[in-house]
């Protein structure tokens, strides 16, 4: 029993109705559905007992539902419904995000104008400033863990995947290799790091937003890590020479390989670039 849950807590099964799968992850599957006394539209991630095969495992489950509690009522978080566990599965249920991933209409983009990437980006730091003010850290910034509401103008950036998310208290160190390549900070490759890291993920996601491109990549994981270790930043290849500095700047200040120089959520949501973009402040 890893949520503490007893025979009387209500069932998935006795509060949604659940149909066809939208999402796949490392320890199972998301589906959409629907509340069955509401007709409101859910998404459920069930998380198999079976794969979660260590102590830590369970303890990160536990984790990612403490936090999406905890960072819960914030504009851009998908706001966590309620949990229900059986006998095969943690389930997770969630407001859920017909517009899909960020990564599919940065895809179909090829690259947003930075008036496009500005008004998202701003959404994305206030998010990651929410969190790490809450002493939160997410560890897997990337395009395919911001969702939006609905395809359209319309559509609201929403984080989701708190699956490798951990507190962190001032000074605390952290170890463990997690992330993904492209995204991963230099310090977490030489594991000793902190929230800064997410930062760090956040620029390498700004420059795909203007450019189309990762800025660091390469055939193999090494090769990645390699760049990344580098650190060298390209903005000779179009459509960089055509982007402002200020937008430049702004990427500067997220891939600084100097944790302590790095901007932090709070400097970026003033930096001149958010704020030249017409997306002015809606933060104290
Ligand atoms: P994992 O930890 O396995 O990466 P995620 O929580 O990121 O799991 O979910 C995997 C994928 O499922 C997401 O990238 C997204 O495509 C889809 N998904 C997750 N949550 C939702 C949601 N609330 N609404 C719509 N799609 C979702
Ligand atoms: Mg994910």
């Amino acid at each position: 029993n890893i949520l503490g849950k007893g025979p009387n807590d209500p069932r998935l099964e006795d509060t949604y109705r659940v149909d066809k799968q939208i999402g796949k992850g490392a320890f199972g599957v998301v589906r959409a559905g629907q509340k069955k006394s509401t007709s409101d539209p859910v998404a459920v991630k069930s998380i198999s007992k079976a794969k979660l095969v260590c102590k830590e495992d369970v303890k990160d489950v536990q984790a990612e539902v403490a936090i999406m509690n905890l960072v819960a009522g914030h504009p851009y978080v998908v706001t966590l419904k309620s949990t229900h566990e059986d006998k095969e599965f943690v389930h997770i249920a969630m407001e859920l995000c017909a517009g899909g991933e960020l990564f599919d209409s940065i895809v179909e983009a090829g690259n947003f104008t930075e008036k496009k990437a500005a008004l998202y980006f701003r959404k994305m730091v206030e998010v990651v400033n929410h969190c790490h003010e809450l002493g939160v850290m997410h560890r897997d910034l990337k395009p395919e863990n911001f969702l939006l509401t609905s395809k359209g103008p319309e559509g609201e950036l929403k984080l989701t995947d708190f699956g490798l998310g951990v507190f962190f208290k001032p000074g605390e160190r952290f170890r463990d290799l997690v992330g993904s390549p492209y995204y991963v900070a230099p310090e977490v490759l030489r594991k000793n790091y902190s929230h800064e890291a997410d930062m760090w993920s956040l620029g390498v996601i700004l420059y795909i937003l203007l450019s189309g491109l990762p800025p660091f990549w390469g055939d193999t994981e090494d090769q990645i890590f390699k760049m990344v270790l580098k650190g060298h930043i390209d903005f000779k290849t179009d459509p960089w020479p055509k982007i402002s500095e200020a937008a430049k700047d702004c990427v500067r200040r997220l891939l600084d390989q100097d944790v302590t120089k790095r901007a932090t959520a709070a400097q970026i949501l003033k930096h001149e670039w958010l704020v030249k973009e017409g997306v002015a402040l809606d933060i104290a």
